[in-house]
C-alpha cells in the first residue's frame, strides 16, 4: 500500500442524495473513502429534482425571473444538501463542514445562471482539511465581483468537482450517479451494453454533444484541458464504474466505443432555394437572430440554380423555426418548407476513427442492410452521425453495435 497522501474530491448527483436514507448512505461511504485515503472534498448536487422543482416556484410568479433572483434561488438547493450531509457525517462520529461556493472562494464572473469560474481561493478548504475534517460544498454555484450569488449553469455540480479537483490537485475526482458508469450505448435499448473500462476526454465530449447525458459537458471540457481523471461510477455499488482520461492506456485506440441516439431534434427543409452566393449566410443569420441555434445542415450541388437545404433544430425550437423560416423562405423567393418531428440522429463515436478506414462505409452498409434510410450525414474527426426515422432508431443502435462488436470492447 502506498503511504503516499491522496486527496480525492467525490461529487454525488441529486439522485444520490434524494432522500434522508440516500443521504445516509452517502455519508457512510464518505466515511469508507476517508478512512482509505488522507483528505476529502465533498460536492453535492441539490436533493433529487430540488432544482427543477424550485424553478418551477419561480415561473409561477413570472414568466421571465430575473436571473440575478433565480440564481439566488436555484443555488439554494445545494446548500441544502451540502449541511445535511455535514450533519450525517457528524453523526456518524467524524469532523465535517459545509461550505457553500463562496464561502470556500469560487469567484465567477457575474453572467447569472451560466456564471464561468475565475478562479478559485481554497484557502478555506485547505485549513479546514488540516483540521482532518471532511468538507462538503455546495455544487453549481459561486460568487460573484459583487458578491452575488451565481450558478454555473444546469448540471454545474460536475464542474465545481473537476475546478476544486484542479485547483487541490487532486489524484482523482470520483462522480456519483444512479448508473454504474458510462456505457457502450444506451443498455435500456441495448442489453449488450457494456459498461466501458475507460474513455477518453474527448470521446466523452463527443458523446454528450451527441446526446449522451452523465456528465455536464463544460465539467469534461475542463477535465481535459488540465488533465483530471474522473471515475464515473454508481453510489448504490460498490463496482468501479468507467475511468476519463487523456487516452486509452491500450497501445491502438479502438475505432468505435460508443453509439449514440438523439431524438430531441427535427429536421427542416426549404425547398427550391436560389443557389447564388450570400443565401446560405443570409438564412441562418436570420434563423440565429429569433435565438434558434442549428445543427446538421445539409445541402446539396445544384444543377439547375435551385437547391434544397435541410437542418436540424431541437424540437422544442420547431415551432419557432418554422415561423422564421417559411418567412425567410418568402424574402429570398425560395419554395415550400417542409418539416419533420420523427427524426433520430444515431451516431458512433470513437477517437481511433482518425487511423482507421472504412468505418463510415461500415456503418451506411449496417444500416442499409437492416432498410435503414439515411436522410442526412455529418461527421467530425471523431464521430460519424446518421439522421434517420426516429422509428428505425433502436433498430439502427442495436445493429451498429453488433456490427463494430461492442459488446466484446473491454477484451479488446
Ligand atoms: N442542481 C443543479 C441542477 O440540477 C446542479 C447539478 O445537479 O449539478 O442542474
Ligand atoms: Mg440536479
Amino acid at each position: 500500500m502506498s503511504r503516499r497522501k491522496q486527496l480525492i474530491v467525490q461529487k454525488f448527483g441529486g439522485s444520490s442524495v434524494a432522500n434522508v436514507d440516500r443521504i445516509k448512505n452517502v455519508a457512510q461511504r464518505v466515511l469508507e473513502t476517508k478512512t482509505k485515503t488522507n483528505q476529502l472534498v465533498v460536492v453535492v448536487s441539490a436533493l433529487g429534482d430540488t432544482t427543477d422543482e424550485l424553478e418551477a416556484l419561480a415561473l409561477q410568479l413570472s414568466q421571465n425571473p430575473p436571473d440575478r433572483e433565480m440564481d439566488m434561488l436555484m443555488s439554494t438547493g445545494e446548500q441544502v444538501s451540502c449541511a445535511l450531509l455535514a450533519i450525517a457525517i457528524k453523526e456518524l462520529g467524524h469532523d465535517s463542514i459545509s461550505f457553500t461556493g463562496g464561502q470556500v472562494g469560487i469567484k465567477t464572473d457575474g453572467l447569472y445562471t451560466k456564471a464561468r469560474i475565475h478562479k478559485i481561493d481554497a484557502r478555506r478548504i485547505r485549513k479546514a482539511l488540516k483540521e482532518g475534517k471532511i468538507v462538503i460544498v455546495a455544487g453549481y454555484q459561486g460568487i460573484a465581483e459583487n458578491h452575488d450569488i451565481t450558478t454555473l449553469g444546469r448540471g454545474g455540480s460536475d464542474l465545481t468537482a473537476v475546478a476544486l479537483a484542479k485547483t487541490l490537485h487532486a489524484d482523482v475526482c470520483e462522480i456519483f450517479t444512479d448508473v454504474p458508469g458510462i456505457y457502450t450505448t444506451d443498455p435500456r435499448v441495448v442489453k449488450e451494453a457494456q459498461k466501458l473500462k475507460q474513455i477518453t476526454f474527448e470521446e466523452m465530449l463527443e458523446m454528450a454533444s451527441l446526446g449522451a447525458q452523465v456528465m455536464q459537458a463544460r465539467s469534461i471540457e475542463v477535465a481535459k484541458r488540465f488533465n483530471i481523471p474522473i471515475h464515473v461510477r454508481s453510489s448504490f455499488v460498490k463496482e468501479e464504474g468507467t475511468m476519463i482520461l487523456k487516452r486509452d492506456e491500450k497501445l491502438e485506440e479502438v475505432s468505435v466505443r460508443g453509439i449514440t441516439c438523439d431524438k430531441s431534434e427535427a429536421k427542416i427543409t426549404i425547398c427550391a432555394v436560389p443557389d447564388k452566393p450570400g443565401v446560405a449566410a443570409y438564412i441562418f443569420n436570420e434563423i440565429s437572430k429569433v435565438g434558434i441555434s442549428v445543427d446538421t445542415i445539409v445541402q446539396n450541388v445544384s444543377h439547375t440554380r435551385l437547391t434544397d437545404i435541410s437542418f436540424t433544430v431541437a424540437k422544442t425550437d420547431l415551432d419557432k423555426a418554422i415561423k422564421a423560416t417559411e418567412k425567410i423562405s418568402k424574402k429570398i423567393g425560395a419554395g415550400e418548407v417542409q418539416h419533420d418531428k420523427n427524426v433520430a440522429r444515431v451516431s458512433i463515436v470513437g477517437s481511433g476513427m482518425r487511423s482507421h478506414h472504412g468505418i463510415a462505409a461500415k456503418m451506411f452498409q449496417t444500416l442499409a442492410k437492416r432498410k435503414i434510410n439515411i436522410e442526412m450525414i455529418t461527421t467530425s474527426e471523431i464521430s460519424i452521425s446518421c439522421i434517420i426515422h426516429s422509428g428505425n432508431a433502436d433498430k439502427a443502435a442495436k445493429s451498429l453495435h453488433a456490427a463494430f462488436e461492442l459488446e466484446k470492447i473491454n477484451q479488446m
